[in-house]
């Protein structure tokens, strides 16, 4: 089964994969619209998703840092 494996300790919190989800399916870049979220607190990163994640993977094409890594097949 696809699943998007998220490597929290590697994340920058730099929100690319969040304006790039919003970009995708939404048309715009706005981070509040992302179905991935980065919370940051304390220096450290948290990741999670929305139910409307689709696993599309858009998010960890673009993750520069490689805490987003794309698992099995659709
Ligand atoms: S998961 Fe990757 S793209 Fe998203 S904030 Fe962290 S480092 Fe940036
Ligand atoms: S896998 Fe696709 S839908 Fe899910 S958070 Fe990433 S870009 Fe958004």
């Amino acid at each position: 089964m696809k699943g998007i494996e998220a490597h929290p300790e590697r994340c920058t919190g730099c929100l690319i994969c969040q304006l790039m989800c919003s970009f995708t399916f939404e048309g715009r870049f706005n981070p509040s619209r992302a179905r991935i979220k980065i919370d940051r607190a304390d220096g450290s990163c948290r990741i999670s998703f929305s139910r409307e994640c689709t696993l599309c993977g858009r998010c960890a094409e673009h993750c520069l840092y490689g805490a987003l890594e794309v698992r099995g097949e659709g």
